[in-house]
């Protein structure tokens, strides 16, 4: 059961620490059973290369190369574990407008099938190699995909306060052209509304695109500002001055965006990860908050879990308030990625036919294949994740 979807090394990431290896070593001897490795893809211009990477004289191609310096040493590491530690290769990805994050994504995936990889023994070895289903994108070079979104304007949103800022202000010099078009037709939009606008779309179009069997820190927009509700500001300064807040509106252009986006993630049997940064960037809840938590069980969406760790300081690192959390709202299952041998083909277009049917759904997510065709399989656990040994070894070990 102990498990995690989502991991950086500082071997592959210059804002992470220690080599791959040792983050594997540290999870292995935490008692991890899975634990998922997702490498940042790479940046395509020099715009939106990260100060430490300027510092260090890198370039776009640098870490493209270092990308694939990953897949290479993430599949050798992975064999190594065979066994002892289910480790599967994914990636966590991008969606810049203006980087092209996804067009360059599916080049470099492709290219590397063209190379031949190193082709897992999944289900799919049948499929044609010209399929452009989202879904398999990258089939036998990455084992899944952590769908993320870190820019909204093409600026970083967790980078610092002073970053985020920026990304709010360039919204706000948006404002007049975008008040006539605006798609909403809505002028008293706040930079923050129209933000969270550009995020909830950004997501949605990397969940079309790519498929991500993982949804990544699905509410990262509020990173600063936990609090904050994912609805239209005005909304939410009449609900705080009047009450207790209410129920989101289906008709708020924010609130619809997340339910759109847990509503299709969960028909075709994503999992959204909970996702243990949250806390030790001072929020009190994991990614993603409540009231989302809420709507995925609601639609009956599933749930895993990741650290998003960037060193081995930070593997399993607040998984002890990962646990009461999940708890104290009410998540009775937990669901796990792992190598599917079944070896036996998926249909896609079959696939799709009965995950339209579901979207239409009250709960999409019920029904949903728990077969993914990159190569992995969904695995449920019920109450007992929650008992599991893993935690009172965990609990000692790292003294909480
Ligand atoms: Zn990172
Ligand atoms: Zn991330």
């Amino acid at each position: 059961m102990p498990h995690s979807h989502h991991s950086h090394s500082g071997q592959f990431c210059s804002h992470a620490k220690d080599t791959l290896s040792e983050v594997l070593s540290r999870a292995h001897s935490l008692g991890f059973t899975h634990f998922h490795l997702s490498e940042h893809v790479p940046r395509h211009s020099l715009i939106h290369l990260y100060p430490e990477e300027i510092e260090a004289g890198k370039t776009p191609e640098d870490l493209e190369a270092t990308f694939s310096d990953y897949l290479t040493h993430a599949r050798q590491l992975q064999s190594s574990y065979m066994g002892k530690m289910e480790v599967l290769v994914g990636c966590e990805s991008e969606n810049i407008k203006g980087d092209r994050s996804i067009d360059e994504l599916l080049r470099i995936l492709s290219d590397h099938q063209v190379r031949g990889g190193d082709p897992l023994p999944t289900s799919n070895a049948s499929l044609p190699s010209s399929s452009q289903h989202p879904s398999v994108a990258g089939l036998g070079v990455v084992d899944y995909v952590v769908g993320s979104v870190h820019h909204s304007n093409s600026i970083p949103i967790d980078f610092d306060p002073p970053t985020f800022q920026k990304a709010l202000d360039s919204f706000q010099a948006e404002a007049p052209a975008a008040a006539g078009g605006n798609q909403d037709g809505d002028m008293s939009l706040s930079s923050y509304d129209r933000l969270m606008i550009d995020y909830f779309d950004s997501q949605y179009d990397t969940m079309k695109r790519l498929r991500p069997e993982v949804i990544g820190h699905f509410d990262l927009c509020r990173l600063y500002f936990p609090s904050k509700r994912l609805e239209l500001s005005r909304k939410e300064a009449i609900s705080q001055g009047g009450g207790d807040g209410g129920d989101q509106e289906e008709d708020d252009p924010i609130w619809s965006r997340v339910r759109r986006n847990v509503e299709y993630a969960a028909s075709y049997g994503a999992l959204f990860e909970c996702n243990a940064a949250s806390f030790r960037k001072g929020w009190s809840s994991a990614y993603p908050g409540k009231e989302v938590l809420e709507l995925i069980k609601a639609v009956r969406g599933r749930l895993c879990l990741s650290d998003d760790s960037h060193g081995v300081q930070a593997v399993a690192l607040n998984y002890h308030k990962l646990r009461p959390y999940l708890r104290e709202s009410g998540v009775e299952e937990i669901w796990y990625l792992e190598r599917d041998d079944e070896r036996r083909a998926i249909d896609i277009e079959a696939e799709e036919a009965l995950r339209l049917e579901r979207i239409r759904s009250e709960a999409p997510g019920t029904g949903a294949p728990t077969r993914f065709p990159r190569g992995t399989k969904a695995i449920r656990m019920g109450r007992e994740w929650m008992e599991h040994a893993f935690w009172d070894r965990y609990e000692a070990i790292v003294g909480v």
